[in-house]
């Protein structure tokens, strides 16, 4: 592994010889060239599908395909490949969860505990199942730290609880909620979790063996790979007590006008052609990262989140919503609307994002009806923060009454 070095990390991302002042990796990170090389390379040179045919170029597709899967256990130690299951994203991976694992099991009055920082991905969906079983959504509300508050959660469960939807780290205020407090009240309360790790697996990719965790989902896409491509890792017997959500191709060993059977996991989640060039572009994402000290990265993002909150705090009215050190930075000023400033950034070549965030839960918790959020990656620069701060100064300047 390399040692971090900013200037040769940043050198391999070619949007950014034209993408402006990058701020917004939450919502999703650039590509470097290794991962836009592997997918090229793919589209340019692979021919034959996967799991279907017997050529040689489709087999060989095949096990790097499946070797992906390995790679990925071995970002989140999980014990094997075959707890990989391949989804869109981490919306998709949390959505079969809901569906494939708790609505068969979810009775009238159960209980889903969700926490009020998670995404509207980790949100909406407990709504959704909790509508078709009659179960009900119960808030994990924020403390005073605003972060959930987990002291609380014992308190909170009760015999009808079933699930628990935690995110690993917040996409508005970065904090980051002891998992292995809440996992281990769950689970002595025989509760299955839900780990949100959108934001998270960026950052700390989770140890899902040594936090126990049950269910975890990220995307590729913010992690430097491709669009359309996340991953749900669950516990084997979890995965295996899951009803498949889509029935097909290779989901399936035998099929006739009597039935059919099916697969074991993970195939039986994944029926239809799947996104091999995504998978096969993850792959080089996460084959590339590690050759980078992840932790020394992560340490010079969250310095440039520093820089910008202790540079934006001397101006009048400013309030960050940061909860922890993170390399996000939520912020606002009194009496401006957050909207008004992004248009005036955005026109200054400051690609930021203002807004709920896809939280409104939290939002509303946090008593503001929107924030402006910049996002640090590993390839911004020092003086990206002088750009947003002499942008910020600009718009005040129009902006302050
Ligand atoms: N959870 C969190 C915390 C996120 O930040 C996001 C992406 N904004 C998601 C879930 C959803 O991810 P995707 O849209 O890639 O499915």
């Amino acid at each position: 592994m390399n040692t971090f070095n900013p200037a040769q990390f940043r050198a391999q991302f070619p949007a950014l010889a034209d993408a402006g002042v990058y701020l917004d990796s939450a919502a999703t990170a650039l590509k470097p060239q290794a991962v836009i090389d592997a997918t090229q390379q793919f589209y340019s040179l692979s021919a034959g599908n996967v799991h279907r045919s017997q050529f040689a170029e489709a087999q060989r597709l095949t096990e790097r395909y499946e070797a992906a899967r390995d790679r990925v256990a071995h970002l989140l130690n999980a014990p094997s490949g075959k707890d990989i299951v391949w989804t869109r994203g981490t919306t998709e991976a949390i959505n079969m969860v809901a569906q494939c694992y708790a609505r068969p099991r979810l009775k009238p009055g159960d209980e889903i505990i969700v926490s009020e920082a998670e995404h509207h991905a980790n949100f909406v969906p407990w709504l959704m199942v909790a509508e078709q079983t009659g179960a009900k959504v119960v808030r994990l509300p924020l403390g005073a730290d605003r972060l959930p508050d987990i002291a609380r959660l014992a308190d909170i469960i009760t015999p009808r609880s079933r699930i628990l939807a935690l995110g690993q780290m917040s996409n508005v205020t970065g904090g980051c909620p002891d998992l292995t407090h809440a996992i281990a009240l769950a689970h002595h309360a025989g509760m299955v979790v839900m780990v949100d790790g959108a934001q998270g697996a960026v950052h700390f990719p989770a140890d899902v063996q040594k936090l126990d965790i049950d269910f975890y989902a990220f995307s590729a896409h913010k992690l430097y790979g491709p669009n359309g491509i996340g991953v749900l890792y669950g516990k084997t017997e979890l995965l295996e007590g899951m009803s498949p959500w889509l029935g097909g191709g290779k989901m399936i060993t035998e099929v006739s006008f009597d039935g059919y059977k099916t697969q074991p996991v993970p195939y039986r989640l994944e029926a239809g052609t799947p996104n091999v060039a995504g998978v096969i572009g993850l792959s080089a994402a996460l084959e590339w990262l590690e050759g980078t000290d992840i932790a020394q990265a992560e340490s010079w993002s969250r310095g440039l989140a520093t820089l910008a909150e202790d540079a934006l705090a001397k101006r009048p009215g400013f309030t960050s919503f940061r909860v922890q050190d993170s390399s996000l930075l939520a912020f606002n000023f009194a009496g401006i609307h957050h909207s008004d400033m992004v248009t005036l950034l955005a026109g200054y070549g400051i690609a930021l994002r203002a807004g709920q965030h896809c939280a409104q839960p939290l939002l509303a918790a946090l008593g503001v009806d929107g924030t402006l959020r910049v996002s640090f990656a590993p390839y911004n620069t020092q003086s990206d923060v002088t750009a947003l701060v002499n942008a910020v100064d600009r718009a005040l300047e129009i902006l302050v009454e």
